[in-house]
């Protein structure tokens, strides 16, 4: 199976080729766009990555340069065209599970940073100053967590923040028996934005979770709530969130991802002026803390990408079940 690889860092490559050597990769560090997407022409497969674009002119630009399947390395797909998918006859698969521990822990390193602030007292010490003026944190022990979706990393969030000593609040339509047997309460939405200190968010995007997040559930939160954001970028209202950040509605926000990502994040972009204004203004809040959609970045997690990832186009070719999302 000729596979070209789209957005593939030297991380990738190291892992794809760890885990079979032999396979026919051909890696690409170009987004998948309609521009680039002529590079696929004559590959069965194309493997592809978060902020490759999916949508139904490329996805049609694919199957006429006769790609038949779409390897995702990612679980989420909610920025896949599935329907065009579909009529095309183009198959779609996904890793369902690769270290739910790598994207919950990082949930926690943000946590700790922005609470005992971390990256002030990094660049602080660097500088000569030993001064402990508005560093003061919290104790974790006895704090109120939110989670909003129990599944693999939800559930995996939950049992951290219990050992910390933090009570639990969950929601999610579906409930984990797991998360109640670590004390997590299910509740309402509204009930968690208006009970919880600290919240995360590990639901998927789609049409019932886009802007989740915006100006009146930031306004049921207690005044100074911690948000952390792991998930997907459009569960929250981001400029909604600036407004929350200016009157201290929200005291700390923590995030891993950005609606409007796709053309900023896996690129080294230092030498260039930043024109996303929201993210700019995001950027000069000393109690925000914002990562390039690295959660997932552990060694467990990319190794089990790549295997997965191979072991469903070795199925899918063979005819077998590939962990494929259908419309
Ligand atoms: P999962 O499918 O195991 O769990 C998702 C949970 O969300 C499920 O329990 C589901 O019932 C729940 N849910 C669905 N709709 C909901 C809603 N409206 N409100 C609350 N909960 C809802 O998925 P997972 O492996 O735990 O991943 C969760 C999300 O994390 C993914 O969809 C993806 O967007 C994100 N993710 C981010 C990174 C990263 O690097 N930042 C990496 C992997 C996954």
């Amino acid at each position: 199976m000729r596979t070209i690889v789209f957005s593939s860092q030297a991380y990738d490559r190291d892992s794809f080729l760890g885990a079979n050597p032999t396979f026919d990769l051909h890696f690409q560090q170009v987004r998948l766009t309609l521009d680039t997407s002529a590079l696929a022409s004559g590959f069965d497969v194309v493997c592809a990555f978060i902020n490759d674009d999916l949508s139904a002119p490329v996805l049609e630009r694919l199957a006429a340069g006769g790609t038949r399947l779409i390897a995702l390395r990612s679980a989420g797909y909610n920025h896949v065209d599935l329907v065009t998918a579909k009529r095309l006859g183009l198959t779609v698969a996904r890793v369902p599970a690769y270290s739910p521990h790598a994207v919950a822990e990082h949930a926690v390193a943000l946590i700790l940073a922005l609470n005992r602030r971390l990256h002030r007292a990094y660049n602080r010490t660097r500088e000569g100053d030993f001064s402990l003026h508005g560093l003061t944190g919290f104790d974790l022990v006895g704090k109120t967590v939110g989670v909003v979706g129990t599944g693999k990393i939800g559930a995996t969030f939950a049992r951290i923040m219990a050992g910390f000593g933090c009570g639990l609040l969950a929601y999610d339509p579906n409930r984990n028996p797991s998360v109640e047997a670590l004390g997590g309460l299910y509740v309402e939405l509204p009930e968690l934005l208006t009970n919880s200190d600290i919240i995360s968010l590990h639901c998927p995007l789609n049409d019932a979770t886009r802007h989740l997040i915006n100006a009146e559930s930031l306004g049921r939160m207690k005044p100074g709530t911690m948000l952390i954001n792991t998930g997907r970028g459009a569960l929250v209202d981001t400029p909604a969130l600036i407004e929350a950040l200016k009157c201290g509605q929200l005291g700390y926000l923590g995030l891993d991802v950005y609606e409007e990502e796709a053309n900023l994040f896996f690129e080294d972009r230092s030498d260039l002026p930043l024109q996303d204004d929201v993210l700019a203004r995001l950027l000069t809040f000393p109690n925000v803390i914002i990562t390039a959609h690295q959660a997932f970045l552990t060694r467990e997690a990319l190794a089990a990408i790549a295997r997965t990832t191979l072991d469903n186009i070795t199925a899918w070719a063979a005819g077998r079940s590939c962990n494929q999302v259908e419309a």
